[in-house]
């Protein structure tokens, strides 16, 4: 590894877009500056090229256990596809079982992170709660570099928290100077209407997004921002899919709670017609929130733009429609819950968002990249480019058309639920902690390259 030279090209930030060299060395930037008079190894000539900071994908489930199956992308064949699509950091969650310790399930999540190709932190969700479990949260805010806690307010019967074991989390994490995030649904409401549905004979998948409508989101995230308010601490709302819940959100920050809000690209690019595909395929996009009726994304675009949302992130759980959604062939509520994004994020933000005039070029990197960074206690290590940051960029070809399908992705699923979006641009080179790893189509990852990242608590 030695230095690597970026000339000519359009550095974004959140806050502007400036002509711009890059100079690297080892793995870090030693100098952002115009016409900058180095010599280098490696001269990147990014003439007519954005150069962003590395994507920032805080919102993963890599090789995760989850309803009876294991996700089908692990750390490496996950990372690998994030890296050729310009995301060269992620946050994974660690979910530990009911009543098993997390440091139990962190060793575990750890052995599994060692084929990482690209950077990683860990969330730890908290699906119990017991003076143990209040404990290995202060370990793990203190030792561990992990400084995020995840409950699922919804899932019944498996890994949902009731309210006592919410409020106790939100009064620790203040302690702690650690921020809560919830997966909100209200568990009660789907477990209702899912037995409902399913005695009627509903079985089929889009059954399941019928299970789940968007007020249960609405209640659970209204619920969640009432009860940080009351702690006195923020609150994070996960992958939001719905008007009812940024209406929350919004409100919420409007009145001083600080809240903050994630989306992801399934919820602002389709509608629940998805479902209705024939012959089962309507299973690839059973995921928790399900996707929307129309209407709901522009709600979620509107919250884009005006900075309320200021995370997009993929929710990457990607499961085979062979051998695993099928085995909810029969029943809805027996399809394993997700789909696969990482490698899709920043072409479809740049496409659907940038192309179309929704959001502008600084705020993609914002939501994709500086304010995940920020929120989660990485920056300014990770989401700008920066003297000092780590060496994390990718060379963006403004123009150039493609088509997003299983067929080419790099993700190790045999669906996409984007298959055949157009896309227009996309990374030429990506450069994660100094080292060269896409170039003009080739990816040149190594299995354990990555390296975990330490969080601290951001106040
Ligand atoms: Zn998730």
């Amino acid at each position: 590894m030695g230095s690597i030279l970026v000339k000519n090209g359009t550095v974004v930030s959140p806050l502007d877009s400036r002509e711009l060299d890059v100079y690297i060395e080892g793995t870090t930037i030693v100098a952002v500056g115009a016409a900058l008079e180095l010599s280098a190894d490696r001269v990147i000539d990014a003439s007519g090229c954005y150069v962003l900071p590395g994507g920032v994908d805080v919102h993963t489930h890599l090789e995760m256990p989850f309803m009876g199956e294991v996700s089908a992308d692990d750390f490496t064949s996950g990372t690998a596809a994030a890296m050729a699509g310009g995301t060269t950091t992620i946050i994974d969650y660690v979910v530990p079982a009911k009543q098993q310790s997390l440091l139990e399930a962190l060793a575990l999540w750890k052995e599994k992170a060692k084929g990482a190709v690209a950077d990683y932190g860990f969330h730890m969700a908290v699906t119990w709660y017991s003076d143990q479990v209040a404990r290995e949260m202060t370990t793990c805010v203190h030792d561990e570099g992990i400084s995020s806690f995840k409950a699922f307010l919804a899932y019944k019967g498996a890994i949902m928290v009731n309210d006592d074991e919410l409020f106790a989390m939100l009064i620790h994490a203040r302690e702690l100077g650690a921020l809560i995030m919830a997966h909100c649904e209200n568990g009660e409401i789907v477990a209702l209407l899912q037995e409902r549905l399913f005695n009627q004979g509903k079985t089929e998948p889009k059954y399941h997004a019928l299970s789940r409508p968007s007020y249960a989101e609405g209640e659970s995230a209204f619920r969640l921002a009432a009860m940080a308010k009351a702690v006195g601490v923020p609150a994070y709302f996960v992958h939001m899919s719905c008007a009812e819940s940024t209406k929350v959100l919004v409100d919420g920050r409007s009145g001083g709670t600080p809240l903050y809000g994630e989306t992801c690209p399934q919820y602002l690019l389709l509608d629940d017609s998805v479902y209705e595909q024939p012959n089962f395929r309507g299973a690839a996009y059973v995921m928790s929130p399900p996707i929307r009726p129309k209407g709901h994304a522009d709600a979620l675009w509107g919250a884009i733009r005006a900075g309320q949302i200021e995370v997009i992130g993929t929710d990457h759980c990607p499961f085979n429609l062979k051998g695993q959604k099928e085995l909810g062939r029969d029943d809805f509520r027996k399809i394993p819950n997700g789909a696969a994004g990482l490698e899709d994020r920043l072409k479809l933000m740049y496409t659907y968002g940038v192309q179309t005039g929704r959001i502008s070029i600084e705020q993609m990197v914002a939501t994709c990249a500086t304010r995940p960074a920020q929120i989660f206690g990485m920056y300014p290590q990770k989401g700008i480019i920066a003297p000092g940051s780590d060496a994390d960029l990718v060379v963006w070809q403004p123009e150039g058309e493609g088509v997003i399908s299983a067929a080419t992705h790099h993700h190790r699923v045999d669906t996409s639920i984007f298959e055949g979006f157009k896309t227009i641009g996309g990374p030429a080179f990506v450069i994660a902690a100094g080292r060269l790893q896409y170039e003009e189509g080739t990816l040149m990852v190594e299995p354990g390259a990555g390296n975990f990242i330490p969080r601290r608590p951001t106040p």
